[in-house]
């Protein structure tokens, strides 16, 4: 039977690491993204807007402007969307051929809701990870 490393184990022989009592509590990011929880308490606090987060969460006060996600969430479902759509657009054209305004007509609004509904879960789990992993901007030492 392989040897399993418990909780408490630590790389360093005769030391200890205690539990993180915080991280048995924290929301998993797939439910901060999911349902826009505080990735610290679990409030449902993460967003002021449809994709705008809360500046902070009104329940445990975590400072959500400190996190960054950018516009890499964007750019990436928009492109991730629009090959979606693009296929979708050619199949009804190859099976049905529908007139062209019928298309855009089913097309544009579909990608607005496709793109801001996954924007905002891919916020969202962007900055549950930021948070989990305590990732921030690269610094360069003072020498
Ligand atoms: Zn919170």
């Amino acid at each position: 039977m392989p040897w399993v490393c418990p909780s408490t184990c630590s790389p360093i022989p005769g030391a200890s690491v205690a539990p993180d009592p915080v991280a048995s509590s924290r929301p998993a990011p797939l439910d901060v993204a999911l349902k826009g929880l505080c990735p610290r308490c679990g409030a449902r606090t993460l967003f002021a807007g449809m994709t705008k987060f809360a500046d902070r969460c009104a329940a445990c006060g975590l400072e959500l402007t400190r996190f960054n996600v950018g516009d890499g969430p964007a750019a990436f479902l928009t492109l991730i969307v629009g090959g979606l759509l693009v296929g979708v657009a050619v199949t009804l054209q190859l099976t049905v051929e529908p007139p062209l305004w019928l298309l855009a007509l089913i097309l544009v609004p579909l990608a607005a809701v496709a793109v801001t509904g996954s924007l905002r879960v891919a916020k969202g789990a962007l900055l549950a990870f930021e948070y989990r992993n305590s990732a921030h901007e690269g610094r360069i030492a003072d020498e």
